[in-house]
């Protein structure tokens, strides 16, 4: 009721939610709670009433589902609620039911009935080489539509586009040495075939439920959120690891880890590549807040626009 109560006053009529509370929520960081576990009734209205005439539509294409599977694994059991009502996605490969025709004249009609307003959530690299054909996904009228048929499509309809995972921002596995798809990252294609939508990366493989879903919510309740020069929210990629890892007074000190199973030393001499990289992993962890990479293993930096080749080996010193 609080809450309520709050949203009747000054700027937050205008927005649904102050920059204060969104804020508050969305840099949250208690260890087991993900962010939209933390949404207050505040926020939760605003993205409702947001939604009514902003959907988002998740689309999949070069990549390994596991940014979907991040976010679908980060809030059990409440993930329906995600769903339905916190992003409320109206098309998503993975969990929807409908399939074929069907579902992609949903997706063309969702389009065009929001056109300049839904958001565009798109998963994985879009392979350009062979005319797209290495990246169908799926059939309308006995025609295939490809990745790059169905990003040139929409892309230009959209209000604003979230490249959601490292393949979608920047190529990522799909795009490294070796590749014979030409897959390449959203920015990189809307750059070739001139399309302005804004796009927001949300880098990471795979990225943080928080990211994704924070992310969403900033475009739904406050517009695009501020983007680092690799087109990152600042919000959640703005700090570098190293500077902030647990393991810098013993980085400092001179205190190395010499294997993956040492409880004590920094890691960089097996591997760790947090100086080079940028996220607030080392605050908002993973797993519910159970752990991250360094405890276990190391930085790959997953979310730079060089992954994975430029981390590569990912277990030897940079
Ligand atoms: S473990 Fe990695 S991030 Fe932490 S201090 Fe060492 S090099 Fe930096
Ligand atoms: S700690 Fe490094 S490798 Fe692990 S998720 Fe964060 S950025 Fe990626």
């Amino acid at each position: 009721m609080k809450d309520k109560e709050m949203l009747l006053d000054g700027q937050q009529q205008k927005t649904g939610v102050s920059r204060r509370i969104f804020l508050k929520t969305v840099t949250g960081t208690v260890a087991g709670i993900g962010i939209s576990q933390m949404f207050n009734p505040a926020l939760v209205l605003a993205l409702e009433k947001a939604l009514e005439t902003h959907p988002v539509l998740w689309i999949q294409g070069q990549g390994c589902t596991g940014c979907s599977v991040s976010l679908l694994n980060c809030v059990d059991p409440s993930i329906a609620d995600v769903l339905l009502k916190v992003i409320s996605l109206q098309f998503m490969p993975t969990v929807m039911a409908s399939e074929g025709d069907t579902a992609l004249n949903n997706l063309y009609h969702i389009a065009e009935k929001y056109k300049g307003k839904f958001s565009l959530v798109i998963e994985g690299a879009i392979p350009m080489a062979a005319n797209g054909k290495y990246c169908v996904i799926g059939e309308l009228n006995h025609k295939e539509i490809t990745m790059v048929d169905i990003v040139k499509d929409l892309g230009p309809k959209a209000g604003s586009v979230l490249a959601v995972g490292t393949c979608a921002a920047y190529g990522g596995i799909p795009a490294a040495s070796g590749s014979e798809t030409g897959a390449t990252g959203v920015r990189n294609f809307f750059q070739t075939y001139g399309i302005k939508t804004p796009v927001v990366n949300i880098p990471g493989c795979p990225p943080h439920p928080d990211w994704i879903v924070g992310s969403i919510a900033h475009l739904l309740t406050k517009g695009l959120p501020e983007l680092d020069n690799d087109g990152r929210p600042n919000i959640f990629f703005g700090d570098n690891i190293h500077d902030n890892c647990p393991h810098l007074d013993e980085f400092d000190s001179g205190i190395m880890s010499e294997k993956l199973s040492d409880a004590k030393g920094c890691r960089m001499d097996i591997g760790c590549k947090g100086p080079d990289t940028y996220a607030d992993c080392y605050n908002r962890k993973w797993n519910s807040g159970m752990n991250w990479c360094v405890d276990n293993a190391v930085c790959i930096g997953c979310v730079e626009p060089g992954f994975p080749d430029a981390s590569s080996p990912f277990y030897e010193p940079a």
